[in-house]
């Protein structure tokens, strides 16, 4: 079965080794992709990927799974991994709503959400990737101990977030509207590309760590 047509991009991204082309056939068999066991951690909305390199290649027991949207974005991430590439690293072009056709309940240990689309209109907000509707999805494929972890610099998206968490029956673990200046939230902190840019710009940075109560 074959998840959203992309246009664009999409033939170099199918063809490339990095990235999974069929990830529907892959749904509960995961660690066949990768050449040892370890734990499943996944990023939605993974832009170019710089984030998801520099923990892949910090923590090699962990299998890292990037999930972008657009192939064009996708293609830079793949033309980074070309020159310095890590085998418990594989991307996947799809759209996020579609996360249960991919997952199996459990199979997921943690989500990282990284300054998602803010979708600022109230008759969009099922589309942002923390709205109770996502959380759902989530909660469905993320093992017993599973959490996600979001950064972004939308006050109004945190703020939104904050409230879907209880409205989905999820817990707070931590939180914080300036993580620069955090120094438990900060430890072993990595930049993603948009981190960057706008904490260089001064706006301060959030962050929560939440999961489904079981
Ligand atoms: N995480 C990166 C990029 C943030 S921009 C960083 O922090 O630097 C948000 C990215 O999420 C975009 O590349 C967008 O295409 C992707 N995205 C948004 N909604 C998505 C969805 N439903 N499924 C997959 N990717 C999505």
């Amino acid at each position: 079965m074959r998840l959203r047509n992309i246009p664009g991009a999409g033939e170099a991204v199918e063809k490339s080794p990095y990235c999974i082309s069929d990830p529907v056939s892959y749904r509960g068999r995961w660690q066949d992709v990768f050449p040892s066991p370890g734990p499943l951690h996944i990023e939605i909305g993974m832009g170019k990927g710089r984030f998801l390199m520099e923990l892949a290649s910090l923590h090699p027991g962990i299998r890292y799974l990037g999930v972008e949207r657009y192939s064009s974005v996708l293609l830079r991430a793949l033309q980074k991994m070309e020159q310095a590439p890590l085998l418990n690293l594989k991307f996947l072009c799809m759209d996020a709503a579609d996360l249960l056709l991919v997952f199996s309940p459990g199979e997921v240990s943690r989500i990282y959400l990284n300054f998602s689309d803010p979708w600022p209109k109230d008759r969009h907000a099922r589309r942002r990737l923390t709205s109770r509707q996502f959380l759902e999805r989530y909660a469905a494929v993320l093992s017993e101990d599973g959490q996600i972890e979001f950064k972004t610099d939308n006050q109004d998206l945190f703020t939104f977030s904050l409230e879907e968490i209880p409205a989905a029956g999820w817990k707070l673990l931590a939180s914080t509207r300036d993580l620069h200046h955090d120094p438990v939230l900060m430890e072993g902190n990595i930049m993603t590309e948009y981190e960057e840019k706008f904490s260089s710009l001064g706006n301060p940075i959030c962050k929560l760590i939440a999961a489904p109560e079981r």
